[in-house]
C-alpha cells in the first residue's frame, strides 16, 4: 500500500526519480540526500509503514536481510572502517519522515558522525521491573 503525499513512497515506486544504488520488488537503495558520511544510504520499503511498529515481519526480514547485502558491499568497496544502522521511530527519536527507512552509514576514523548517549545505570531490580512490564506485551 502508497501513502498519497509521502516523499519515500514516491521516491521507492519510481514517481520521483532517484538515483538507486539497489532495487527489487519490496525495496529501494537510495543515497541519503544529506549523507552523514561517504556512501550513507537509506532502504526504503516500496509498501508504505510509518514506522517499525507496523511493519510486517516477512517485509521486516528482507530488510535486514538487504542490510546485511549493503553493508558488505559498502565495506568492500568504500573500505569504510565501521558502519551504524540506524533506524528512527517517531518524533522523539529524530525521525523526520514518517515513512520507515533503515540508514546505513559507513564510518571511517576521524569522521564527523556522533551517534551517542550518556551512558546510565541499570540493576537487577530495575531489569526485573522492566521484564515483568514489557514481557506480556510480547
Ligand atoms: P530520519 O531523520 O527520518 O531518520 O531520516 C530522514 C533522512 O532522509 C535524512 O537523513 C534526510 O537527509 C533524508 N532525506 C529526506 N528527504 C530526502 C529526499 O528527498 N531524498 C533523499 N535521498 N533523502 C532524503
Ligand atoms: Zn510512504
Amino acid at each position: 500500500m502508497k501513502k498519497e503525499d509521502c516523499i519515500f513512497c514516491k521516491i521507492a515506486n519510481g514517481e520521483i526519480p532517484a538515483n538507486a544504488l539497489y532495487e527489487d520488488e519490496v525495496v529501494k537503495v537510495i543515497f541519503d540526500l544529506s549523507p552523514a558520511s561517504r556512501g550513507h544510504v537509506l532502504i526504503l520499503p516500496k509498501n508504505h509503514f510509518d514506522n517499525v511498529y507496523s511493519l510486517d515481519s516477512q517485509t521486516a526480514a528482507h530488510i535486514f536481510q538487504v542490510a546485511v547485502k549493503i553493508a558488505n558491499g559498502l565495506k568492500t568497496a568504500l573500505n569504510c572502517e565501521g558502519l551504524n544502522i540506524v533506524q528512527n521511530n517517531g518524533e522523539a527519536a529524530g525521525q523526520t519522515v514518517m515513512h520507515f527507512h533503515m540508514h546505513l552509514i559507513p564510518r571511517y576514523k576521524q569522521d564527523t558522525v556522533n551517534i551517542t548517549w550518556v551512558p546510565g545505570e541499570n540493576s537487577e531490580q530495575k531489569i526485573e521491573e522492566l521484564k515483568a512490564k514489557i514481557i506480556p506485551y510480547l
